[in-house]
């Protein structure tokens, strides 16, 4: 019994009119990751990663064209929101909506640190973003006891809350990726306007839609 996978999907199609849901009753969830991956194969082999502020101040440097030193004089006005863990939404559609974001301009770290250099929410830097990487959405399957018992709890309660999302405090490992996919239409809810992502394929796309 152990082996068989039984994924309760929050915005699958027949999912619509239930009111809660004993999550432990299944063996993983399916949710979404979205970001902005230069490699997109990177994920296949090494997984969906925490935040991890060396590599993030290391790409910040690379992809701005700027000294560690003035990424990190930028850190402290940052929000407290470096946390360790790996976020997902249950609602693919937050992505493209109130979350698009993180499709359009990659890490919120990235943003973050866009946002100090440009002062502002537009400008050059905020453009260097959206001109890196691929928006991406990772479609996974998480296995329900990679959730804290508190989360599992509280997805059970309201399973089709579509503000509902949810973490692990670790590597979500490749075999627990479905899929991908490159979204053209994005809503960037911090600009307030609707972003067009011209590359919609990638060279892993055919490798996972075989
Ligand atoms: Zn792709």
């Amino acid at each position: 019994m152990e082996n068989i996978k039984n994924v309760f999907i929050p915005d699958g199609k027949n999912s619509k009119k239930k009111t809660g849901v004993n999550l432990e009753n299944y063996s993983h969830i399916r949710a979404y990751h979205g970001c902005r991956p230069v490699d997109v194969g990177r994920y296949y082999v090494e997984g969906i990663k925490p935040f991890n502020i060396k590599e993030m101040r290391c790409a910040a440097s690379k992809i701005f064209g700027i000294s560690e030193e003035t990424v990190i004089a930028k850190e402290p006005n940052l929000q407290p929101a470096l946390s360790n863990n790996v976020y997902f939404v249950l609602f693919k559609q937050e992505l493209l909506n109130s979350c698009g974001h993180y499709l359009c301009w990659g890490s919120e770290y990235l943003a973050a640190i866009a946002a100090q250099l440009d002062r502002s929410e537009y400008g050059k830097y905020h453009d260097i973003l959206s001109d890196t990487g691929i928006p991406t959405i990772f479609i996974c399957d998480i296995p329900i006891d990679f959730l804290p018992q508190w989360q599992i709890k509280s997805i059970s309660k309201h399973p089709f809350d579509s503000n509902s999302a949810c973490w692990i405090p670790e590597v979500l490992h490749p075999e627990h990726i479905v899929s991908h996919e490159h979204p053209s239409k994005i809503y960037n809810p911090v600009q307030m306007r609707q972003y067009i992502n011209r590359q919609t394929t990638c060279k892993y796309c055919a490798d996972i839609h075989k």
